[in-house]
């Protein structure tokens, strides 16, 4: 049988350089699965034609393995080796691992009979290994059987304690017998490469170990099911038929097979770009639920910025203290709001300052407020609007913000919160005369949403959450659609998919020769094939599964 090899190229960091080398498909990989560090369970995962006979002299296990169950035994120093393997016991080997994906299995996994017996005499020999050879951890090792596992090689994963020593010996004693430690993301590359997930789902791997959501978590497992490629395979299989429909038209065409009018072709164009503008469309929600959002939360000294951004966190982070110009350096932190995650940046409150500390602080404020998504911009209820807030308001004028009046318990007005009407607007706040806030010019809160809250009982703070997430995600896609882009190489390869086919439409409006309309609609296919997999190069695969990490 002929050696599957991948030319495949590995981006060395910190450097950058490029390794060009030969990924051999056909070796048996290793690599330790779990986190770096100790646990109570670690797993190191086999995968190629010789696992099992790799990791059987290791093992002396109650049952002989079978595809798909989890059978107990032990972890032991191979047969005719009672000492270590040479170069195996020290500490730091090269071999490490971060957190891996689910197990192995597509089906239903079965667990052997717990065996907690504890002499050596009573474990049947399914396993290779001497009955005196001496025991390292109780394990737990469960087969699955080419083609039905995760690579669609065979698999071993060998679940022991979560003792690094012990971890890098099984790596060490399966390297000894001629495993070869896994690259990056080999194990899902070769899930991919033997056609088991398409790249849409590799990706998803990723999306889902790295998910900081649970929301997250949820949209990489759909994508995961094939949501997006689904949501393709018709736009994809529209535009086929219609390159079908010209290509015959041309090569057919002395046997009178007819050459589609114009208008046709319109309309076949007409309903293969619908389904993907929505899609591109649907980017603007998917991005912000990939990548979550920055908001900086500013306003003059004392607002109440730091016990808004406490009520936010919901828990003590930000110091709170009446003497003003307290908060100097920047405070964030990460929450979850609505499933998308939300860093939420404290920043020192901006006026005149008084020392060079607050004024390196309110640079820094300055900074954040630049590189922020949205801007909660907080004033106080209870106070006349000075200068330094109108300042700040017109600084605003032409960005995402939120206008939040602080201290309404102070203000002698009810604030929104349970059971009362939400105090939340777009447009000016009316402002009755008597009130100090009405110094606030109508036109500088016209521009943005006005949220009426009180950090201090935690009223209002429920709108202004709604507030956020709604300003977040806008008239983007809602969370009951699946299949969205969430990623910016989908979303640049059905833009270029769009340009194609504009590109086309136009040359069916010039009256074009088919030939170069058939160009168009092949450049309108090619990148819907790389979303999937269908057509790629080494260059992509090496982007994708190099930020993988050894073990996935
Ligand atoms: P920052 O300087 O803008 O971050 O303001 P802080 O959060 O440190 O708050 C300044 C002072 O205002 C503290 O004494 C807070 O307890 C108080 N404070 C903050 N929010 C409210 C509120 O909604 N109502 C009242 N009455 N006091 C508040």
């Amino acid at each position: 049988m002929g050696r599957r090899v991948l030319n495949y190229q590995i981006t060395k960091l910190p450097d950058y350089s490029i390794t060009k080398f030969f990924l051999n498909l056909d070796d048996t990989i290793v690599a330790i699965a779990t986190p770096p560090g100790r646990g109570g369970i670690g797993v190191v995962r086999f995968a190629g034609p010789e696992a099992r006979a790799i990791a059987t002299p290791m093992l002396r296990l109650k049952h002989d393995l079978e595809p798909g169950w989890a059978i107990f035994g032990e972890l032991v120093e191979p047969c005719g080796s009672d000492s270590p393997v040479p170069g195996t016991d020290h500490v730091g080997t090269g071999v490490h691992a971060r957190p891996a994906e689910r197990s192995s299995a597509i089906g239903r996994t079965g667990v052997s009979t717990p065996h907690r017996s504890g002499t050596d005499t009573e474990i049947s020999r399914a396993g290779a290994p001497a009955p005196h050879s001496s025991r390292i951890d109780e394990v737990v090792v469960t087969y699955f059987a080419k083609p039905h596992s995760y690579t669609t090689d065979d698999i071993i994963e060998i679940s022991a304690h979560g003792s690094p020593v012990v971890l890098r010996h099984i790596v060490e004693l399966a390297l000894a017998r001629g495993a070869r430690l896994a690259e990056p993301g080999e194990f899902t590359m070769r899930a991919f490469l033997n056609g088991r997930i398409d790249l849409t789902q590799a990706e998803a791997v990723r999306d889902l170990i790295e998910s900081q959501t649970l929301y997250q978590a949820k949209v990489a497992a759909q994508q995961l099911e094939g949501a997006l490629s689904h949501r393709l395979q018709p736009i994809k299989q529209k535009l086929v038929e219609l390159i079908a429909l010209l290509e015959a038209g041309i090569d057919f065409a002395e046997d009178d097979v007819s050459v589609l009018p114009g208008k046709q072709i319109l309309q076949h164009l007409a309903a293969i770009r619908g389904p993907l503008e929505q899609l591109a469309r649907s980017f603007a929600y998917g991005k912000i639920v990939h990548e979550g959002l920055t908001l900086a939360i500013v306003g003059r000294p004392n607002v109440g910025k730091s016990s808004l951004f406490n009520c936010l966190v919901e828990r003590e982070r930000a110091i709170v203290t009446a003497t003003p110009g307290t908060t100097r350096d920047l405070v964030t932190e990460t929450v979850s709001l609505g499933g998308i995650p939300l860093k939420l940046v404290d920043t020192a409150g901006i006026r005149r300052a008084l020392d060079e500390a607050e004024s390196i602080g309110i640079k820094k404020s300055m900074e954040a407020l630049a590189d922020a998504d949205l801007v909660l911009v907080v004033l106080d209820a209870s106070q006349p609007t000075g200068k330094e807030d109108e300042e700040l308001l017109k600084q605003v004028a032409q960005r995402r913000a939120i206008l939040v009046m602080n201290k309404a318990d102070l203000a002698g007005r009810e604030p929104c919160g349970a059971g009362a009407p939400a105090r939340e607007r777009s447009g000016p706040i009316e402002f009755s005369s008597e009130e100090p806030a009405g110094s606030l010019s109508k036109g500088m809160s016209a521009l943005h949403k006005t949220v009426l809250t009180s950090a201090l009982t935690g009223e209002g703070v429920p709108e202004l959450r709604d507030a956020i997430l709604r300003d977040a995600t806008g008239n983007a896609a809602t969370s009951a659609e699946s299949g969205f882009l969430t990623n910016a190489r989908h979303q640049s390869l059905v833009s270029h998919s769009l340009a194609a086919l504009n590109a086309a439409q136009v040359a069916v409006e010039n009256r074009v020769p088919h030939e170069m309309l058939l160009l168009d609609l092949y450049n309108a296919l090619r990148p819907l094939d790389e979303i999937t997999g269908a057509t790629t190069n080494d260059d992509i695969l090496n982007l994708i599964f190099s930020r993988f990490c050894i073990g996935k």
